[in-house]
């Protein structure tokens, strides 16, 4: 292909819709690491609309899709994926701002694509594809591939819009964070007209909890530590604290958030050696700059890096960049 594309508005150009426009053919619908409802959401969603068009697609990525996404329709499609058998018409990646986070598909994708677009919400986006959407505006890019389908005239069916609408509830932490527009719940009404059913999206969300998971998320919060000042809050869990399936299933760096004085809330989860770091805060300090110093990256209220461990040297490193952060950054 020639020169990259490049869009940032929140209706695609006619170049961004090009690729989807013809009659049919070979799509790969291609997930980041450890995925979650806004990729899979808006991959399946794509992905769907394009198959009621004689696409036929292949939906995947480094890491299989969690049990907790197990409701979003379509989704037992997704399957891990070690190599690619292209040739593909078209490579999709959604939510992804860099190559890394394919764990090296993206190269293989590239060889095996003819066309890779690129369609994220992240500032720190690479612009690694042929077409590359990056509109740091939108909450999610549920509300992204909602512009594309309503461009591509595509008939939202109950399955494209529950896709979608978990998405948007999941990057929005259900509708409550500051990337919530007008926007946000002018496409989130769409959903629900077209079939989508916030009830059900989230007691699948939330509701899902097994008998023993109360008991974990309280050994949990008994590790929530928050500094003198209030200002910083986190949890550090070694490996074996917590089983992985309830870190993975309760998002539980929103509870020192919740916390009113906290700023920069964080957990840090040792796995294999390594500390995951999860990031989130509430608009004056900005996290994805935290994050970026350890090789990382995310949004600015909510970023993400890997650290080495051990964990205690670990929780050290990053709490003293998020304390040089909070300093540094005004109170909004
Ligand atoms: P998480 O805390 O894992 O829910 O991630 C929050 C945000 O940070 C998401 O937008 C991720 O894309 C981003 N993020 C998390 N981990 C990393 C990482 N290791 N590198 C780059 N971005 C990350
Ligand atoms: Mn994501
Ligand atoms: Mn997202």
């Amino acid at each position: 292909m020639s020169a990259p594309i490049e869009h940032t508005g929140p209706v695609p150009s006619a170049a961004v819709l090009e690729p989807f426009s013809r009659g049919g053919g070979r799509a790969l619908m291609l997930g980041h690491v450890h995925p979650d409802a806004d990729v899979l959401g808006t991959l399946l969603a794509l992905g769907l609309a394009l198959e009621a068009r004689d696409w036929s697609v292949v939906y995947g990525g480094p890491h299989p899709a969690p049990d907790l996404l197990a409701f979003l329709p379509g989704v037992d499609r997704y399957r891990r994926l070690e190599s690619l058998e292209g040739p593909f018409d078209v490579v999709v990646l959604t939510d992804c701002p860099n190559p890394q986070r394919t764990e090296g598909l993206i190269d293989q994708a590239k060889r095996a694509g003819k066309v890779v677009v690129n369609i994220d919400h992240h500032p720190d986006n690479r612009r690694y594809g042929h077409v590359n959407w990056v509109d740091v505006t939108a909450a999610a890019t549920g509300e992204m591939v909602y512009e594309l389908l309503t461009a591509l005239r595509v008939t939202l069916t109950p399955a494209i819009a529950t896709n979608l609408f978990t998405a948007i509830h999941t990057d929005t932490g259900s509708f409550r964070y500051s990337n919530v527009t007008t926007r946000t719940f002018t496409i989130a009404a769409a959903l629900v007209a077209a079939g989508a059913r916030p009830e059900l999206v989230s007691r699948s969300l939330y509701e899902q909890r097994a008998p023993d998971a109360l008991h974990w998320l309280g050994e949990a919060l008994a590790r929530v530590e928050v500094s003198e000042d209030g200002q910083m809050g986190w949890l550090a869990l070694p490996a074996s604290a917590v089983p992985e399936r309830i870190v993975e299933s309760e998002e539980l760096v929103n509870y020192p958030r919740s916390v009113a004085s906290v700023r920069v809330a964080c957990l840090l989860r040792e796995l294999d050696g390594t500390v995951k770091v999860s990031l989130r805060g509430k608009g004056d300090v900005d996290v994805q700059q935290i994050a970026a110093q350890f090789g990382g990256g995310g949004h600015v209220n909510a970023a993400g890096c890997t650290v080495p461990g051990p964990l205690p040297e670990a929780t050290r490193v990053v709490l003293a960049a998020v304390r040089r952060a909070v300093d540094g950054a005004a109170r909004s």
